[in-house]
């Protein structure tokens, strides 16, 4: 695997190539990535479906906003999209793809099926087509400080890397086209589990009468820290899920798990389980709360 560490300060943020950069979905993770962007000293050209949101871009940081997606493509060096879901980057694309010239790189960092990777990589081999989902949310995003999971051909890595480090934190190249996808996928396997795992310790010391913060303290020290418990118990214990990545889009996200897991015949009880907990959640009303509101089903 080829992978790149970037500590802040090696983000090379000067020494980029300037490309001309189409950018389409401003939202709460491409928004800070467009400005990344434009700190790295890229034109950008703007699109996103509401258009008021690529102007007030421009307004604030520069870049120039396009009312098709195909306007934005003409004359790019490479599109970047960061979309919702498979029919946003099917829409997206097939406007783009009118203009994008051949030799340009395709970079998309929305959450999507692996299929549908590898299709477009296929379908269009006049582009360096990079899969590149991310982890690290929002704050990961404001702060250019996310983990970049790619597919593609290793010239196509090679090529979105300098752009990539205007955000990342970490990049690795996984794969073809697909395994970039794949990767994310393995990734919230992990999340699911953890997060249940975390989501019943604490309600068990809640309910064993303990003082469930000052547990955490202690045996976050031990073998059950994690990731989730140092972010998350504090404020699980409090009941407050206010913080980033929301039910509904790890609601999207274990979909795409369970139909690549129904393929590729991979057993995952847990991940299966843990989805039909978090459809109990948006039930309670909870779409939009973060992902440690799994706690919430067992108060
Ligand atoms: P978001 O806030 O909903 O942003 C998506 C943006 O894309 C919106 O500005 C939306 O425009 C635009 N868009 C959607 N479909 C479009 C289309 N067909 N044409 C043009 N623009 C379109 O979502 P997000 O949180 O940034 O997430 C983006 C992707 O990253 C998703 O795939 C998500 O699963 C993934 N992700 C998110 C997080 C997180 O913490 N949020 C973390 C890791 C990965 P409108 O303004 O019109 O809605």
């Amino acid at each position: 695997m080829q992978t790149a560490t970037l500590a802040p300060e090696q983000n090379a943020r000067h020494a980029i190539a300037m490309a001309t950069i189409a950018f389409i979905g401003l939202g709460v993770m491409g928004w800070p990535m467009a400005r990344h962007l434009r700190t790295a000293g890229h034109t950008l050209h703007l699109f996103n479906r509401s258009s008021a949101k690529a102007e007030r871009f421009a307004s604030a940081y520069g870049g120039t906003p396009f009312f098709t997606p195909a306007a934005a493509c003409e004359a790019a060096d490479a599109l970047i999209t960061c979309v919702g879901n498979d029919d946003d980057i099917r829409q997206v694309t097939a406007s783009a793809f009118q203009s994008l010239p051949a030799g340009a790189l395709f970079i998309d960092h929305s959450t999507a099926s692996a299929n549908l990777a590898r299709q477009i990589a296929a379908d269009n081999p006049h582009y360096h087509c990079v899969d590149a989902p991310v982890s690290g949310g929002q704050a990961g995003a404001e702060a250019g400080q996310l983990t970049i999971m790619c597919g593609g051909s290793a010239e196509a890595f090679a090529a979105a890397s300098p752009i990539l480090a205007a955000y990342a934190r970490m990049t690795g190249h996984l794969g073809p086209a697909g395994c970039g996808q794949l990767a994310k996928m393995v990734n919230q396997i992990a999340i699911a589990g953890v997060v249940q795992g975390l989501a019943e310790a604490l309600h068990f010391a809640q309910s064993a009468g303990l003082d469930a913060a000052a547990v955490i303290d202690v045996i976050s020290k031990g073998a059950a820290q994690s990731w989730q418990m140092d972010n998350r118990a504090k404020s699980m214990i409090e009941g407050r899920f206010d913080f980033g990545f929301a039910v509904d889009l790890m609601r999207k996200d274990l979909a795409l798990v369970l139909d690549e897991a129904r393929r590729n015949g991979a057993r995952l009880p847990v991940a299966a389980l843990v989805d039909q907990f978090y459809a109990d959640v948006q039930a309670m009303g909870g779409q939009r709360q973060d992902t440690s509101s799994l706690i919430r089903r067992l108060a």
